[in-house]
């Protein structure tokens, strides 16, 4: 059995994940609607992974015994004002999960929660990945700058990204 306080604790970062699902997939259709492809399918990919980060959490949280409660999904922005503007947004949201998570560690720690805090040690990671993703884009959008060919080819290669279900979900499957 889990606690209520990690039960609530899972339960909204459950919510958070939907919430970043959600932003991206905004950004996804935003780019869409810009004729950048590339960039869309990206974002598109990067909502289905936090999609399958709130299945981890669901399915954890239902292995221990506990209950998932599925909260409102807060409102999304609608545009960004460059591909620049969308990947720092996307980094600023990803440290912010970050601290979600460590924060959440550290609770299953003073919880003596072992099991849950092991659960987190992928999420740990995943978080490195996802800021260091975001930056390395950033970096190369601020070199590219007003280069619409070179912005082109970003987008051309963003359009072979390709979902991978998420190690802990896959080996649920
Ligand atoms: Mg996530």
């Amino acid at each position: 059995m889990i606690s209520p306080k990690i039960q609530d604790a899972l339960n909204a970062q459950i919510n958070a994940e939907f919430w970043s699902a959600y932003l991206y997939l905004a950004m996804g259709m935003h780019f869409e609607s810009e004729g950048r492809s590339g960039i869309a399918n990206w974002f598109k990919i990067q909502f289905k992974e936090e999609q399958a980060h709130a299945e981890i959490f669901m399915n954890y949280l239902n292995s221990r015994g506990g209950r998932v409660v599925l909260k409102p999904i807060d409102e999304v922005p609608e545009t960004w004002a460059s591909p620049l503007d969308a990947f720092e947004q996307t980094l600023a949201h990803e440290e912010k999960v970050t601290s979600l998570i460590n924060n959440l560690y550290a609770l299953a720690e003073a919880e003596h929660d072992y099991a849950t805090r092991g659960k987190l040690d992928w999420f740990v990671s995943e978080q490195v990945e996802e800021e260091e993703t975001a930056q390395q884009l950033i970096d190369r959008l601020k070199l590219i700058g007003n280069d619409g060919l070179a912005l082109y080819m970003l987008d051309q290669e963003l359009a072979t990204r390709v979902y991978n279900v998420p190690a802990p979900l896959a080996a649920k499957e």
